[in-house]
């Protein structure tokens, strides 16, 4: 009944079986099998750090509707061609951390399978006594599995929608969530409305601390004792392993190019024969390669071109962490919802400042350059820049480590909990963790905490939601009303009025008004593991 730390990869191979001759899960057992040695590394670093004694095992459901049939997406077909590999790279991470961490795991990829498991819930209409024979404590999976749950179980959802855990890469801002509040302000998307709450969608970057943080691990093999050293040569990599994504990208190339040898991993579709090429001849295109091949490609590369797309993949953090430089893409204007096809109707109205904010944001230079790509000039000096060093430092956050994943995901498993019916264990994060603050007018939680070296955190915002604590963070106002609205608790600057927040559903830390002083809930963080304050792990 305790979750005991298991290493046997074998015993996880038993549980990833393909339900079918689609080879869905083909991309995710390689990667697992060729990352376990370091997994089962982290693990037993982990265990002698922190006490890993006494945890419940779970029975976890993990169910990737990204490779059902029903999703019509062909991930499982793509895999080995070109297709998305983001998602993948998450998912593989998540079952390897579930399995690691002792858990019971059960997986599964068809609605079918998912029917078979989900017959077993107790009926609709069953007295509360029965959730405690839920079949499942977690369910891990993505938007499309949610709507094939939702299908399946009809009555019974909103029983076990509280162990839903969403793996959503782009996340989900609260005013999206919430049904009633996006359909009334016109913002409900295919996405949107799914009515949880907001921590339990899992973003693959930290977005906004109103969701859950869960990211992946970079693969590294720079320290593994088996790779031999390799000399760093004058060449360079292009991120971007389909055609499209190269095209209009001449220029910036050429220039490039007339300073190191250019390098690619473009997947070529051999069948399409009447295809335009958009891949300059000078490219040096190994096509789209395994792992290891291409991380012995990353060691020997200096830079690591970014074209503008795909957004946020994995991939730069590798080149980072294996000691290329990221040559990072500015936007501006900044890409979103509003004026960006790939992100319409993605239940979020973040803006991408460039290709990899979290690159951009949290680590910069020397690892990236975030630069206008249209400026020639600026391509020139950065390359020449980057050329002339001398040492080339990978850079590995710890929460992209496969400890750090381990540390984090065993935190939310065993302190978060959403459902009412289950015993609530004690607060997390603890109130030692939190200060309450005034953001400044026009300061959205976020950056309000953030300036303060703190993070947002959503989970206290109830214990602030009130006259009496506005007051008591140095806001002044005789009068108090309740708003329905994403930016509240606040004060109101013009009408010195104190507002607090009606709906539960909608405390976010994002969002700002100008006439606003909002008051939030900040918590302190381990430096290099932010989803977690300190103490918390
Ligand atoms: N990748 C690979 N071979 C290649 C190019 C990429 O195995 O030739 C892997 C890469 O190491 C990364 C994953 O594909 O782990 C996803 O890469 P990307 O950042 O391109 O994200 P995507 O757009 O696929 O979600």
């Amino acid at each position: 009944r305790y979750a005991n730390i298991s290493t046997d990869i074998e015993e996880l191979m038993k549980v990833l079986v393909d339900p079918n001759e689609r080879q869905g899960y083909a991309w995710i057992r390689m990667r697992i099998r060729r990352m376990w040695p370091r997994f089962s590394k982290a693990m037993k670093s982990l265990q002698l750090k922190q006490d890993m004694n006494g945890r419940r095992k779970k029975k976890i459901l993990v169910h990737l509707g990204l490779l059902s049939k029903q999703s019509g997406w062909k991930f499982a077909e793509s895999q080995f061609k070109g297709g998305p590999l983001g998602e993948l790279v998450q998912w593989s991470d998540l079952v390897a951390t579930l399995f690691l961490l002792g858990h019971q795991l059960t997986i599964t990829s068809e609605a079918e399978q998912l029917a078979g498991i989900l017959n077993k819930l107790p009926a609709a209409n069953s007295p509360c006594q029965s959730r405690k024979e839920l079949p499942v404590d977690i369910i891990y999976t993505d938007i499309v599995g949610l709507r094939q749950f939702k299908k399946h179980v009809k009555g019974g959802y909103g029983k076990f929608s509280c162990l839903l855990r969403i793996v959503d890469s782009f996340g989900t801002e609260p005013a999206y969530n919430l049904r009633s509040w996006a359909k009334a302000h016109k913002i409900l998307t295919t996405w949107g409305g799914q009515d949880l709450q907001p921590q339990q969608f899992f973003t693959m970057f930290p977005h906004s601390p109103d969701n859950s943080f869960m990211g992946f691990v970079v693969e590294q093999h720079l320290n593994d004792t088996n790779v031999v050293k390799i000399e760093r040569r004058n060449q360079a990599l292009v991120y971007g392993k389909n055609e499209y994504m190269w095209e209009g990208k001449a220029a910036y190339l050429d220039v490039i190019k007339s300073l190191v040898e250019i390098h690619g991993t473009v997947y070529i579709d051999t069948d399409a024969k009447n295809k335009t090429h958009s891949i300059p001849s000078y490219v040096n295109n190994h096509g789209l390669l395994n792992g290891e091949d291409l991380h012995t490609l990353l060691r020997q590369s200096k830079i690591f071109i970014g074209l503008g797309f795909p957004y946020e993949g994995p991939a730069p953090l590798e080149a980072i962490a294996n000691g290329a430089v990221f040559i990072n893409p500015k936007f501006n204007p900044p890409h979103s919802s509003k004026n960006t096809k790939f992100f319409k109707g993605k239940p979020t109205e973040r803006k991408l400042t460039s290709q990899h904010p979290y690159a951009e944001q949290f680590l910069g230079e020397p690892y990236v350059y975030t630069i206008d790509i249209k400026n020639i000039q600026q391509v020139k000096d950065t390359v020449s820049r980057i050329l002339h060093r001398n040492e080339f430092h990978p850079y590995m956050p710890y929460e992209y480590t496969e400890e750090g994943m381990l540390q984090r995901m065993n935190a939310y498993i065993e302190h978060q909990n959403f459902c009412q019916f289950q015993k609530q264990p004690a607060k997390w994060p603890p109130n030692s963790a939190v200060k309450f603050i005034l953001g400044e007018k026009g300061v959205s939680c976020k950056d309000a905490c953030w300036a303060k070296n703190l993070i947002c955190d959503p989970s206290h915002f109830r214990d602030i939601n009130s006259k009496e604590s506005l007051l008591e963070s140095g806001a002044t106002c005789p009068q108090s009303k309740e708003i329905t609205g994403i930016l509240y608790p606040s004060f109101n600057t013009v009408t010195n009025e104190c507002e607090t927040q009606k709906e539960e559903f909608l405390f976010s830390c994002v969002g700002e008004h100008l006439e606003l002083q909002r008051l939030c809930p900040c918590r302190n963080y381990i430096k290099g593991q932010t989803a977690l304050c300190q103490g918390c792990e």
